[in-house]
This record gives structure tokens, C-alpha cells and sequence, in this order.
């Protein structure tokens, strides 16, 4: 059996010190050989360094929450995916609601970072979800459907990639969905995936997660291993013991 991913978000929280505090304490709270699950900290960028030191020795790996969708030049505030790649991140979080929303990222500049990420060998962590309203107008399944094909527009060849249902509405809400609908729209993300490429593609080199108010609580009836093989997890990642908490419910079930 494959491990079950489990990142977390620290959105724009937590300074760099904060940042290495919190870390040292996941990091202490694991077993030292590694757990049986894919565990990555995505930290706000000032924090990045510090919490790469501090995850050096453990089997946490590093990821992003974004990065700009050029390779360089005059980008004033932005972030170029080669950076990320120096400073040792291995993942990238890429079209999360809140960059959609609040920031207007499109989805043509979701699909550039998508390849940007394929092209670096980081591993795309594609976020896609239905708005509250969208979900009432009856639109949950086209969005969704749209979100994935869009950002995998064009993207043929790749190692591994993630693709992350996040339903807007439950994100920091502290109550998730319906387990059996997460459930739902991951077989819809597998199907839209299939019709992209083979099945052999779909089932080796994509895992779909559910994010949104998960916690220890609730974990485990997300993750199947099957249809859904992990979670991208925000408020309850910068609590070390619920978000070790997590981890273990889930390795006690591989
Ligand atoms: C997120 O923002 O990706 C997320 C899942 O947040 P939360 O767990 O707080 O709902």
C-alpha cells in the first residue's frame, strides 16, 4: 500500500521564529526512522529556510504555498520556482482558492505554474473547489471538472502530481464535508483525469486529496487509500499536536 500524503498549510501565519518552533515540535514528535506517510510543511516564504534546517534530518519534506508563473526577470514581489527549488522545496501548493479569490489567479496562470512546477520536479499540489454559490447554482461538478482540465492543459508527461479537492465553503470553517461527498467528487476528479490520460497515468502517478477543516477528528474518514490517498490540511497544521494527531491516525491505519 502506497503512504497517504499529509501537507500542511500554514498560509500567512506563523513569523519565521514561530515558524522553527512549530516545526521543531512536529518534527519531535515523530519517530526519527519516519512514519508511514509523506508528510510536507508548507511555510510563508521568509520562513522557508528556517524551517528547511529544522525538517533537514527528519522525512518531512519542504513545499511552497505559490510561486510566480515566469522563470525570472522583473517581477517585483514575486517568487520564481528556481528559488524554491535552491532553497530545498520539493512540493508547491499551486491554485488555492484563497490565490484565486482574493489574488484573481486564472486558471491559465494556474496551468503555467503547473508545468513550471513538472519542469523543476516539484510536485504540483493542484487546488480546485466549488464556491458556496456555485455549489447552490447546481455548478459543483462543472467547476470542478473545468479546474482540473485547465490546469492540466497541455501537461503530457510528468512523474507525479497531486490534485487537491478543497470545497471553498468548508475551508477554515472548522466543520467538513460529508465524507461520502468528498468521496463523490474524487471519483469525479478520477474520471475527468481519465478522460486526459491512461489509466496506468491516473492510478501510478496522480493522488487526489480533501482538504478543508480537517483534524484529528475527522481524518480518518476522509482517507481512503484508495480514492482519496491524503489531506491538505490549513488551520489544524499549525497546532503540532492535532496535526501529529492526524499523521498518526493515519499510519495507524497503512
Ligand atoms: C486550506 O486552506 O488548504 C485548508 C484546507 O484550510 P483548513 O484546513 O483550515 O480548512
Amino acid at each position: 500500500m502506497e503512504f497517504p500524503i499529509v501537507i500542511g498549510n500554514w498560509k500567512m501565519n506563523l513569523t519565521p521564529h514561530e515558524s522553527e518552533i512549530v516545526a521543531k515540535k512536529i518534527v519531535a514528535g515523530l519517530p526519527p526512522q519516519g512514519v508511514s506517510a509523506e508528510v510536507v510543511l508548507c511555510p510563508s516564504f521568509p520562513s522557508l529556510e528556517v524551517v528547511e534546517r529544522v525538517i533537514a534530518q527528519s522525512t518531512i519534506s519542504l513545499g511552497a504555498q505559490n510561486f510566480f508563473w515566469q522563470e525570472s526577470g522583473s517581477y517585483t514581489g514575486e517568487v520564481s520556482i528556481k528559488m524554491l527549488k535552491e532553497i530545498g522545496c520539493g512540493w508547491s501548493i499551486i491554485g488555492h482558492s484563497e490565490r484565486r479569490i482574493v489574488l484573481r489567479e486564472n486558471d491559465d496562470e494556474i496551468n503555467k505554474k503547473v508545468k513550471l512546477a513538472l519542469a523543476y520536479d516539484i510536485v504540483p499540489v493542484i487546488c480546485v473547489g466549488e464556491k458556496y454559490e456555485e455549489r447552490q447554482a447546481g455548478q459543483k461538478d462543472f467547476v470542478i471538472m473545468k479546474e482540473v482540465a485547465s490546469a492540466l492543459k497541455g501537461v503530457d508527461k510528468f512523474n507525479r502530481l497531486v490534485v487537491a479537492y478543497e470545497p471553498v465553503w468548508v475551508i477554515g470553517r472548522g466543520e467538513a464535508i460529508d465524507p461520502e461527498e468528498a468521496q463523490s467528487v474524487a471519483t469525479l476528479i478520477k474520471y475527468t483525469l481519465r478522460d486526459m490520460y491512461s489509466h496506468e497515468v491516473v492510478d501510478n502517478k496522480i493522488k487526489i486529496l480533501y482538504g478543508g477543516s480537517v483534524d484529528d477528528q475527522n481524518v480518518s474518514q476522509f482517507v481512503d487509500n484508495e480514492l482519496i490517498q491524503g489531506v491538505l490540511v490549513g488551520g489544524s497544521s499549525l497546532k503540532p499536536e492535532t496535526f501529529l494527531g492526524i499523521i498518526n491516525k493515519l499510519t495507524s491505519k497503512c
